[in-house]
């Protein structure tokens, strides 16, 4: 039997100090090497080798300002050690904003492993990764991501209590993907009513790119709410499933990018912002649930040039990473005050569009510019509650 979990917030969960004194390297258990990696703007960033079991990974916590940094272990055949940093840092600051823009009370982390998942994984492995996230203390909390499973994160379990986003039948949130699509949902909704002054999705036209598990969802709320969605998925069995069931209408995948519609909703790949697509997009709305969908931050700006209004994507995809960090609260999981956080999602997209406007910059940086400010801020209040001394210490009893 499992030991009770400590969770921030209940009282019992005392995260160590961000900017303690941390010892450079310390084995942790007989072939467990850490080895600390400085670098700048980062709270820490660590490299676990595990010889024993093939163990080679790193943690990035990014900012623990607004809570215990959360975050995806990603498993990946990285060419170098370079790459995989390069990697666990970009990933783990994104969360940071992540986390920050909508309020979960998390801060910013990252986990990944290098190597090929179709040869390396293993008991041992995942135990070892245990241990390395455990030596963090709770200041990294882990979850699935590309590559890992909820049965990796149940073997990761037994070595640490920090890992989050387990089934429901273990007292997890469960799947995410139903809470993502939700968001993304009421995310279009705010955009077709800053775009058009009316949010009603009767009578507009979708066009999703990957009919998958987010994608799906998505699909069949916006369905129900009267719009006309068009879908590609390489999957085309499901997508003629989908066309039966629900009403979808296929697309290929070349045509989905391109057609007239109201909002173009990325579900499936990264990276399709760029040069070559931007031109061709005839809709006036990118709103969707793919992550890191800019291939650059410059793209953000051919977007505003086209005056295509961007809903930024770790914004308005952050529907799963709420429900998960509803996990913490004092009394544990509650979908009513997840379903209530993730319908603060369009607030949120409204606060930074403004931004935009008012400072005409791209959406997406505008997102960055939030989230630093929220970060900040409560870096700020931080800072002034511990330099207020306590009534006893004014009284000087
Ligand atoms: P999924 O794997 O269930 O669905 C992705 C779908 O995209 C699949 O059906 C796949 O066949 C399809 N696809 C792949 N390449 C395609 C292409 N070129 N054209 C058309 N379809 C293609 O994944 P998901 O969980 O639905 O997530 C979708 C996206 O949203 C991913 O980028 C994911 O990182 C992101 N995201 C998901 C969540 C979540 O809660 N699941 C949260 C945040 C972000």
């Amino acid at each position: 039997m499992l030991p009770a979990m400590a969770r921030p917030g209940d009282g019992s969960y005392h995260p160590p100090p961000p900017n303690g004194p941390e010892p450079t390297k310390h084995v942790v258990s007989d072939s467990l090497q850490i080895t600390d990696i400085k670098v700048d703007g980062y709270e820490r960033v660590v490299r676990g080798i595990d010889p024993k079991s093939g163990l080679r990974a790193f943690i990035a916590v990014h900012d623990t300002t607004l809570g215990p940094a959360l975050g995806g272990l990603r498993m990946w055949p990285y060419e170098s050690d370079d790459a995989a940093l390069f990697d666990v840092k970009r990933l783990s600051r994104g969360m940071s904003f992540k986390s920050a823009v909508a309020h979960t009370g998390l801060g910013g982390g990252k986990a990944v492993i290098v190597g090929d998942p179709k040869t390396i994984k293993s008991e041992g492995l995942y135990l070892a990764m245990g241990r390395f996230i455990d030596a963090l203390g709770g200041r990294y909390i882990t979850a699935e991501d590309v590559n890992t499973s909820i049965e990796d994160l149940e073997i990761i379990r037994r070595a640490t209590k920090h890992v989050t986003g387990l089934a429901r039948k273990d007292g997890g949130s469960g799947n995410p993907s139903p809470y993502t699509a939700y968001g993304v949902y009421l995310g279009i909704r705010a955009a077709l009513g800053w775009k058009f002054g009316n949010d009603d999705p009767k009578g507009r036209t979708v066009a999703i790119q990957g009919i998958g598990a987010v994608g799906s969802a998505l699909a069949r709320r916006l369905i129900d709410a009267g719009a006309t969605v068009y879908a590609a998925d390489r999957n085309t069995e499901r997508l003629q499933q989908l066309a039966a069931e629900i009403g979808v209408k296929p697309a290929d995948e070349a045509q989905i990018t391109t057609m007239k519609c109201d909002v173009f909703a990325p579900c499936a790949l990264g990276a399709i912002l760029h040069d070559e697509s931007i031109p061709k997009f005839n809709c006036p709305i990118i709103a969707g649930a793919a992550n890191n969908l800019l291939l650059e931050p410059r793209h953000g700006k051919m977007l505003q040039d086209r005056d295509i209004l961007y809903a930024p994507d770790y914004v308005i995809n952050a529907g799963g990473i709420i429900n998960v960090s509803v996990e913490f609260h004092p009394g544990g999981y509650d979908e009513k005050v997840s379903l209530g956080k993730i319908e603060r999602i369009p607030q949120a997209l409204k606060e930074l569009w403004t931004i935009s406007k008012e400072e005409r910059i791209p959406t997406s940086d505008a997102a960055d510019r939030l989230a630093e400010r929220i970060i900040a801020d409560a870096r700020g209040q931080k800072k002034a509650q511990a330099a207020t001394p306590s009534p006893r210490g004014r009284s000087g009893c």
